[in-house]
């Protein structure tokens, strides 16, 4: 089975489509990172855990509760900027971050597949759905066999 799949890499600045405005801002990947996932090239939304690293000399913008192993769900679709050659991932974490972290190192664990991209015929649509896979993932995730993925040693480094 492809799953646990490790993605790794510095957050990289979207196209600010959205993410913030529909109350799901998502984390880029690098394009560094995307080789991981070429086992399950399919294209939708995942989840998984995620644990942000700041840099050694940062600021103290991020609180004790930002740095630990969280829930996320993330999105693996081709990028219309590049031509649709190029995948890109993006990760929601579930959680209430004190302040952005662009930059900032981020490893991601991803454990399951939730669905396709689809299409949407409204706003509310897409949100509605986003709220669904939160919950698929949080269900998904509250089994004991994927909590012990909270603590693996990918996260400890
Ligand atoms: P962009 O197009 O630059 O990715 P977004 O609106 O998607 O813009 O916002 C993503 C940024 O928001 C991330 O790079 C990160 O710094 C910040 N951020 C704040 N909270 C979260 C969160 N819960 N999950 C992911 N990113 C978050
Ligand atoms: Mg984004």
């Amino acid at each position: 089975p492809p799953f646990p799949i490790q993605l790794e890499g510095a957050v990289q600045h979207g196209f600010g489509r959205g993410g913030k405005d529909l109350g799901c801002p998502t984390a880029n990947l690098p394009d560094e990172a995307l080789p991981a996932m070429s086992e399950v090239t399919q294209t939708g939304v995942y989840y998984g855990y995620a644990r942000v690293y700041p840099p050694k000399d940062a600021d103290k913008e991020l609180k004790e509760e930002d740095v630990k192993v969280l829930p996320m769900v993330m999105s693996l679709g081709w990028n219309p900027f590049y031509k649709n050659e190029r995948l890109t991932a993006e990760v929601h974490i579930m959680h209430d971050f004190a302040s952005d972290f662009y930059g900032y190192y981020l490893k991601a664990l991803v454990l399951g597949y939730i669905r396709p991209e689809l299409d949407y015929i409204s706003r509310e649509a897409l949100i509605e759905d986003i709220e669904t896979d939160k919950k698929v993932a949080l269900n998904s995730l509250s089994r004991p066999a994927y909590e012990k993925f909270q603590a693996d040693p990918f996260f400890q480094s």
